[in-house]
């Protein structure tokens, strides 16, 4: 049995890039009285997070950039570093509260090197698109980037992390682009297609790294049934060579069929196998480590609520049977925010009890997916000895 934390403060709520931002903290309290109502959160004791120190800031970031966040509220000009476009307006109490979102992530991450816990999750972390001098995609400062750095000097010299958000983890990924300690690995929605353009499956790193960057680029559309044959086709196999100590998941779900903003087409469904996926992998190729942090999902009342309530219970171990229907105490507050919402009503999609099904790699399919896998198995499978095209690897 693993022991596991959550980190929680609703003062996280502040990281509020305004009122017509799809980027809207709501996602986050609706998550939590969810999880709250089914009881998965029962007797567990939600650590209470303190902001980042700057010193551990400056894993991530430079100084000017932490400057110009800081005096950003203040100044009426342009301040540079990405700060003010529609993405990223600034905001009262910015640095504040991007400290105490980056706070949270490394407490989780304090707790797994300290052996307090073998699994953390910062359902408000996730912002992977930071840039060490630069705001980007919502992201002000990169909470996994600060965590994974802080966990390589504090006992740890090999870190995988796995990023399921739509949009490719741009941010994380450059931030160890050169780092062979730290395997990133990327699904997500065509370069061609979506922000942030990059993810191609020949970014694999440089110099002694190379084969430590991963890129899954997958076509508008894929649902369920496609990405899971993906990411089985690819990530396993990588994990199981590299043995990380610590599993570093990035859990976006705005891989949503509904989500606005992008074109997959996942279920929660789909979800929750994720999240049931990944904690079998941190169990098998990563000592049982697994730090999870949120990301992406804009759509704030039907999707998000119910995958990471999937997600939180499926770190704690009480998964939520998906058939499971949704307290009235919650969709009658729900009501009170948004009379207009349709409201969701079960813990599933339609998949139910069985989950959603899928096709092993290497079964004589070949469609675009198909095409996908190959791509990133021949770019990066021959850097740690594996066979790209022997579907046994
Ligand atoms: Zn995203």
């Amino acid at each position: 049995m693993s022991s596991s934390a959550v980190v929680w403060d609703p003062a996280v709520l502040a990281y509020n890039l305004g009122e017509d931002h799809p980027f809207n903290p709501v996602r986050l309290d609706l998550t939590v009285r969810l999880a709250t109502a089914l009881g998965v959160l029962d007797d567990v004791p939600l650590l209470v997070p303190e902001p980042v120190a700057e010193e551990d800031l400056f894993r991530a970031h430079t100084a000017e950039y932490l400057a110009a966040v800081k005096q950003a509220p203040m100044v009426g000009w342009d301040v540079g570093h990405g700060l003010g476009p529609p993405d990223n307006p600034v905001f009262t109490g910015m640095h504040e509260a991007s400290s105490l979102v980056v706070g949270s992530t490394l407490l989780g991450a304090r707790c797994i090197a300290e052996g307090r816990a073998d699994r953390a999750v910062n359902i408000a972390g996730g912002l992977h698109h930071a840039r060490r001098d630069a705001a980007s995609g919502f992201c002000v400062y990169n909470d996994c980037a600060v965590a994974i750095s802080w966990l390589l000097d504090h006992g740890f010299d090999r870190i995988a992390y796995v990023d399921t958000d739509v949009h490719h983890g741009d941010g994380v990924q450059a931030a160890f682009y050169d780092d062979p300690r730290v395997l990133t690995v990327s699904l997500h929605q065509h370069p061609f297609t979506l922000f942030p353009g990059t993810g191609y499956s020949a970014e694999i790193g440089e110099g002694q790294a190379q084969g430590s960057a991963v890129n899954l680029p997958l076509p508008p559309a894929t649902g369920d049934s496609g990405w899971l044959r993906a990411f089985h086709a690819v990530v396993p196999s990588l994990l199981a060579e590299f043995r990380p100590q610590v599993l570093v998941t990035q859990c976006g779900v705005d891989s949503h069929d509904e989500d606005p903003l992008a074109d997959l087409a996942l279920s929660v469904d789909g979800h929750r196998e994720i999240y049931r996926t990944l904690r079998e992998w941190a169990d098998t190729h990563a000592e049982g480590r697994w730090l999870a942090v949120g990301g992406g999902g804009y759509q704030l009342i039907r999707v998000v609520p119910r995958s990471w309530t999937h997600l939180l219970a499926t770190v704690l171990d009480r998964d939520v049977a998906p058939e499971t229907a949704l307290p009235r105490d919650w969709a009658d507050h729900v009501r009170s925010l948004a009379p207009n919402a349709e409201l969701p009503v079960r813990m599933t999609d339609g998949a139910g009890a069985a989950g959603p099904g899928f096709a092993r790699w290497g079964d004589g399919l070949d469609d675009p997916v198909d095409v996908a896998v190959r791509d990133t198995r021949r770019a990066v499978f021959p850097l740690h000895g594996l066979d790209p095209d022997d579907p046994r690897d």
